[in-house]
């Protein structure tokens, strides 16, 4: 399947005679969903150029916004923090908050947490012999700015981190945490450990040569060179940054 991203679709709707200007991501609208040039109209989902990514959830929760301003009057504003994205490949690929890249273009102070988890009895049990994580956490007060994961329900796991972030739990407070054994999810401790995890990312691409590994990894890093985009907007993860040099040197 190759999904080619998408487009509002709202130029039937003749818009332009009822003052409603638009762009190439849909209507404008203000902080409240409002029409910019047309107060009386609102917009929210695919149709709205919000800022927000094109997602379900989003459509969802911009939907109850403009619903709640309607009736009340403008007084919510659109906050798109921690969105989890998933490219739902095998294994899934998701990704909540900044990529690596972002956060030092934006010179915060964080150190990253990362690993390849392929021989962590997570992946060993259901043999999945592709998976890694990357999290990047704030020196000093351990707020977690992005996680970025690759492997078995890292579709569900990101939640877990979405959840974190945007409830402001800290990196210690994971760690810290019992969770039940063995789920993935109880992973997520070892992934906010405090120390810089960075062993066996050379081994990928080298000791594992199944024809599988190769297809997760030529697909990652299609998503990574943002030739494939399933919900329209690029996935960033670092982590595909790092397989991809390993793969290219190999
Ligand atoms: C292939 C694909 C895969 C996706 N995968 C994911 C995913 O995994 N996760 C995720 O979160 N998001 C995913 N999305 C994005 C998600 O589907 C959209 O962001 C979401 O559906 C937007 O909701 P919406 O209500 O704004 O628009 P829509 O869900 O498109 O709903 C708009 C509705 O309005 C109707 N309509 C249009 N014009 C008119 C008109 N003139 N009069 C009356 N009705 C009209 C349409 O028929 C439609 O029912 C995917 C999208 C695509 C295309």
């Amino acid at each position: 399947m190759h999904g080619a991203g998408r487009v509002p679709d709202i130029e039937d709707l003749n818009l332009a005679s009822a003052k409603v200007e638009t762009e190439k991501r849909g209507i404008k609208v203000n902080e409240y969903m409002q029409s910019v040039s047309n107060p009386t109209i609102y917009a929210a989902g695919d149709a709205a150029a919000s800022g927000g990514p094109p997602l379900t959830p989003v459509a969802g929760y911009e939907g109850r916004m403009v619903a709640e301003n309607l009736l009340k009057g403008n007084h919510l504003k659109a906050q798109y923090v921690a969105i989890p994205t998933v490219a739902f490949t095998i294994p899934p690929l998701a990704s909540v908050g900044m990529s690596e890249n972002s956060a030092r273009e934006r010179k915060l102070k964080f150190r990253t947490n990362r690993d390849i988890t392929s021989s962590w009895y997570s992946s060993r049990r259901v043999a999945e012999d592709c998976s890694g994580f990357k999290v990047l956490i704030e020196e000093g007060s351990d707020r977690i700015f992005g996680a970025h994961l690759l492997g078995p329900h890292a579709e569900e796991v990101i939640n877990l981190f979405a959840l974190a972030m945007r409830s402001e739990v800290r990196a210690t407070v994971l760690r810290d945490a019992l969770l039940a054994y063995p789920t993935i999810s109880s992973d997520l401790r070892r992934s906010s450990l405090h120390v810089v995890v960075y062993a066996g990312l050379a081994s990928m691409g080298i000791e594992h040569s199944s024809s599988r590994t190769s297809w997760a990894l030529r697909t990652s890093l299609e998503f990574q060179n943002g030739s494939i985009s399933p919900t329209g907007s690029t996935v960033h993860s670092d982590i595909m940054g790092e397989l991809q040099q390993r793969t290219t040197r190999h």
